[in-house]
């Protein structure tokens, strides 16, 4: 934003639960923004683009409208409103699933346990593919928000809802039963960007790809005896060779290296069991390769 020269328009939930992270990723990316009260939109002030606040629901078709050229959405909100939209990159954060529940103590034993049955949803497009992949014939009734009451009010027989811890459920008296999609946030674009706007799209994309590898990984730093220097080489998975520096002590030194969160605890009890000591596990902020 600022200069007058093209920008990036990407459009983020307003406020609710995609809200926070969607900030934040833009604000590890390094791209400032000023949010507000009643904002509708606002520039970055050291990167060339604009946010948009919006509706979570309304993002999709405003990325389709190329009101804004990127968005930031639920897959379960994008897969819904079923538009011709591609994700650049899944974001990691709002993890949550779309399932079926019923109530505690009724029977299912899969899509057919909902043959003619009333089920109360936000998202019919999605609950009509699922029936329609399933051959199985079901009332769709459609309620914008509190669908785990529809059951204990007499409206449906079961529910299909997101669903995260579970406790929402389990509070009325439901139980997950099946999971028709897995969803987290995702980063979606328009199919026909200006050249220039892919420009930033990609600068953008290689500042979200630094952070997330970041948080994937960790720092470590470790002493030994040089004796287990080559044991605990052969432990550290090669992003390149851990830097080795010699300690004050003589015949220690101090090894430095990036370790992957996957397995971290494992790798590390293997390090230990080496001969490692004074392990300092420290985070990263960005990663470039
Ligand atoms: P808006 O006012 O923008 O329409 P909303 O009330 O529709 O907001 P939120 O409840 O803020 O939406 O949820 C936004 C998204 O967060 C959901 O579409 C989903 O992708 C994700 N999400 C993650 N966990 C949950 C959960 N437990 N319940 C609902 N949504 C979740
Ligand atoms: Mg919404």
């Amino acid at each position: 934003g600022g200069g007058n020269g093209p920008v990036l328009k990407i459009a983020i939930q307003k406020s609710g639960r995609l809200f926070d992270d969607s900030i934040k990723l833009l604000k590890d990316c390094g791209i400032d923004i000023k949010t507000g009260v009643n904002k509708l939109k606002a520039d970055a002030d050291n990167f060339p683009m604009e946010v948009f606040f919006l509706r979570d629901d309304d993002i999709p078709q405003y990325v389709q409208d190329k009101v804004a050229d990127i968005g930031i959405v639920g897959e379960n909100v994008l897969y819904e409103k079923d538009l011709p939209l591609t994700i650049v990159q899944k974001l990691g954060f709002s993890k949550c699933r779309l399932s079926v529940a019923v109530p505690k103590g009724e029977q299912y034993t899969g899509a057919p346990s909902l043959e003619g049955k009333v089920i109360a949803t936000s998202y019919p497009v999605l609950v009509k593919k699922f029936l329609d992949k399933n051959n199985v014939d079901a009332q769709i009734h459609e309620i914008s928000g509190s669908v785990e009451i529809a059951p204990g009010i007499g409206l449906s027989h079961a529910i299909v809802d997101l669903v995260s811890s579970g406790s929402t459920l389990f509070m009325n008296g439901l139980v997950e039963t099946e999971v028709i999609l897995k969803s987290e946030a995702a980063l979606v674009r328009n199919e026909e960007l200006s050249p220039e706007k892919l420009e930033i799209l990609e600068k953008f994309l290689f500042r979200i790809n630094a952070v997330r590898k970041a948080k994937n990984n960790k720092y470590i730093v470790l002493n030994t005896r040089d004796e287990n220097l080559e044991k605990i080489f052969s432990l550290l998975p090669g992003i390149k060779s851990p830097t080795v520096v010699p300690l004050a002590e003589k015949g220690w030194s101090s090894v430095a290296s990036v370790l992957n969160e996957n397995d971290f605890w494992h790798r590390i009890e293997n390090l230990k069991a080496a001969g490692a000591e004074g392990i300092l596990v420290m985070p990263i902020e960005k990663m470039i390769d």
